[in-house]
């Protein structure tokens, strides 16, 4: 199937974006990589009426760090998310998670802008922003908003952007060197989307967490940062302790029905995560196969 009929408007900066989507609202689209748009556009699952291609923005695509903040142009590619020296020292749990988002054709096109604003609750990076405590700056005609990531996400492929407002960075505080991380996700193929992941990132102190965020994808409408980390936190952790665990997040999860699992399988599945993040965090293999029933 084709796209129906649509105008196209390329924006030669910001500004000029933003004043096109004052004038056209809800009946324009912003075209960053394209990956997730035109798939939609194609199969009519969307008919806009005005493309704006924010492509040539080139000030907003790049990688940079300053005082503990790494900053993340919205129109970076997920490949330059991949090579960057900077994500990898400063932010590794990012540079894990990009390498399962597509293939490499689509990373070479797709965005870090285009991908959380889709919001699609089984991609990689929108956890990763709960996960790392991103802060997602929009820039309107009013001019900008500071978005936490926990605010961002409000359902499936819906966000708190407005209609005339552009995705243009996403800020991360830099890791602690102290951290430690965890990605896994199950998937058909590598490179699929995520039946069900786990970004996980912690601090591990004496054999005990001192800090521990659980970035949930693909078990509900939105990413999950679990409040069942709280249950692990500052204690030694035993099966007891590991099974609590099970049962806080068993409450928080509300996963949906698809072709790929159904939602007693993503829960089993989101189990099996957790204990092997916990383990996997603290270097205790006999948690590993602690997982749920
Ligand atoms: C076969 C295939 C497999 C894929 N597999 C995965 C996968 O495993 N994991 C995964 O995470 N993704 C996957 N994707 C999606 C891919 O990562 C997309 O690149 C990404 O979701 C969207 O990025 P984009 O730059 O292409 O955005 P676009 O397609 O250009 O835009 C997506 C949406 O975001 C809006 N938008 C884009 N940029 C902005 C902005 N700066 N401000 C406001 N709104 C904006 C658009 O209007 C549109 O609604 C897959 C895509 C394909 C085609």
């Amino acid at each position: 199937m084709k796209a129906s009929a649509f105008a196209y408007a390329r924006a030669t900066s910001v500004a000029d974006a933003l004043e096109l989507l004052t004038a056209h609202g809800e009946k324009a689209k912003v075209l960053s990589g394209g990956q997730s748009l035109l798939p939609a556009m194609n199969l009519r699952l969307i008919s806009p009426e005005l493309i704006i291609d924010i492509g040539e923005l080139t000030e907003l695509r790049g990688v940079t760090v300053k005082e503990g903040v790494l900053t993340i142009g919205a129109l970076t590619r997920h490949v330059d998310l991949l090579k960057s020296p900077e994500i990898a020292a400063h932010v590794p749990l990012l540079t894990e998670a990009v390498a399962h988002v597509a293939h490499p054709a689509i990373r070479n096109r797709g965005t870090i802008g285009g991908s959380l604003a889709h919001a699609d609750p089984a991609s990689e990076l929108p956890p990763c922003m709960l996960t790392l405590g991103a802060i997602l700056i929009a820039r309107g005609p009013g001019g900008e908003r500071r978005i936490p990531a926990a605010d961002f996400f409000t359902g499936i492929y819906e966000t708190a952007l407005r209609p005339h407002e552009l995705l243009v960075a996403i800020e991360l505080p830099v890791t602690p060197r102290s951290a430690t991380h965890f990605f896994h996700e199950f998937a058909r193929r590598h490179g699929d989307y995520a039946i069900v992941g786990l970004a996980a990132q912690a601090v591990v102190k004496d054999g005990r967490f001192a800090d521990l965020r659980l970035g949930f994808f693909a078990v509900g409408d939105r990413p999950l940062l679990a409040d069942a980390a709280s249950k692990l936190v500052d204690d030694a952790i035993t099966p007891r302790v590991l099974s609590e665990a099970f049962s806080a997040l068993d409450e928080e999860l509300d996963p949906l029905e698809d072709q790929q699992a159904t939602p007693a399988m993503r829960r089993y599945l989101a189990k099996v995560l957790l204990a092997r993040g916990v383990s996997a965090l603290l270097g205790r293999p006999d948690l590993r196969a602690g997982a749920a029933a």
